[in-house]
């Protein structure tokens, strides 16, 4: 049973454990190994193949664990579990993105949107049910945190959608850009992204996966630490002043302060950041901006993607720019020599573009 003051989502937590056995989708590959040995004496060849089962070979429940020993099959459904994503809907858009929405063991809804883009097939994912950062802006924020996703619910996300694609058809890239905060819920990211990432398990390749932070800051450098992966940093603004305006967390870390992480954070080769920067109308969107971000990225490997505002009803006075003002933006940082493209908006008609992830099904 739950003690007295333990906070309502580790409670889900617990209740979500099915009886105190351990969910095998939880671990990496070293950690599945590990608590194997401990739990059942297995060797690390049995740990290797029950990993592969669970990642790559189809199988969701313990009697699915076909390539390891009957009696070890055995043993394991005494003390141990898998978890799977219930989907609860899945919605098209008119433009070729897909929303799916997860029903999690607590009855907590989440997100991901598949987004086809030419030879890519990008997944955008989540990482925690809501987010605690409270940006202004966003859909999300209002929702507050409900919780964390543990690292087996952010793996599923893109295990079950690449189940439901035509053979030869591979999800290319993951971008950490759904609900959440990603850097909030690190330790979870991190087992997640090392599913993902291992040749036993989901094989993606680290230069296509994309983690997108608010900017938390000593969190950066932990991240880098575990992982080479692609930083974004939303920034969204070009004065201490704006930012603080629309995104609380500048409060704690000032965008000095994250822009000095950015210029040390170790990047896959070759790489560079991208500067997320969603405009809103008469706010942040004059060529004084442009200057300003420019100036700001200096000697930072920077790459700017402009996000033009996505309208909420709830927000009637931030709007969304014009499609010339965004354009000149974009022209003036390309004259002058820094990268920058604009984000073009997909599956708006089903509530699946940026900030539009919220409760709301359509
Ligand atoms: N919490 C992380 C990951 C979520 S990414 C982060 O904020 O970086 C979500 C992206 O969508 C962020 O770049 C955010 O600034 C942007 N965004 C949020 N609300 C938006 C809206 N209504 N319109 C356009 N972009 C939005
Ligand atoms: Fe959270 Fe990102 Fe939305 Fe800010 S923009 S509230 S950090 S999800």
């Amino acid at each position: 049973m739950a003690s007295v003051g333990m906070p309502e989502y580790l409670e889900r937590r617990v209740a979500a454990q099915r009886g105190g056995r351990m969910d095998l989708r939880s671990f990496d590959r070293p950690g599945l190994a590990v608590v194997l040995a401990d739990a059942i004496e297995a060797d690390p060849g049995t740990a290797r193949r029950t990993f592969q089962d669970l990642w790559q070979n189809g199988a969701d429940d313990i009697s699915g664990l076909t390539s390891v020993r009957r009696s070890i099959r055995k043993r394991l459904a005494a003390m141990a579990h898998v978890s799977r994503l219930e989907t609860d809907r899945v919605l098209r858009s008119a433009d070729g993105t897909t929303k799916f929405l997860w029903r999690l063991d607590d009855g907590l809804v989440i997100e991901s949107v598949l987004i086809p883009d030419g030879d890519r097939l990008t997944l955008c994912m989540s990482t925690q049910v809501g987010c605690a950062m409270g940006c202004t802006f966003c859909l999300t924020g209002d929702m507050g945190l409900e919780r964390h996703l543990t690292a087996a619910e952010i793996a599923l996300q893109p295990l079950t959608v690449q189940r439901t694609l035509p053979p030869g058809r591979r999800i290319s890239n993951l971008v950490l850009m759904g609900m959440g905060e990603p850097l909030h819920n690190l330790d979870a990211l991190v087992v997640a992204l090392r599913i993902c990432l291992d040749d036993f398990g989901l094989k993606m390749s680290h230069r296509r996966i994309t983690v997108s932070t608010v900017g938390l800051v000593p969190k950066m450098a932990e991240l880098a630490a575990a992982l080479p992966v692609n930083l974004a940093v939303s920034l969204n603004a070009t004065t201490e002043e704006q930012r603080r305006a629309i995104m609380p967390i500048t409060r704690r870390w000032s965008m000095a302060e994250l822009l000095d992480a950015c210029r040390t954070f170790p990047l896959p080769s070759g790489k560079r950041i991208t500067f997320e920067m969603v405009l809103f109308a008469g706010f942040n969107d004059s060529l004084e901006d442009a200057e300003r971000l420019r100036v700001l990225l200096t000697g930072i490997p920077a790459k700017v993607n402009l996000i033009p505002y996505n309208e909420n009803p709830g927000r009637p006075s931030l709007r969304r720019p014009s499609d010339a003002v965004v354009r000149a933006y974009q022209d003036h940082l390309v004259r002058h020599g820094t990268s920058c493209s604009v984000r073009t908006t997909r599956g708006l008609d089903i509530s699946a573009a940026c900030g539009q992830l919220g409760r709301r099904v359509a």
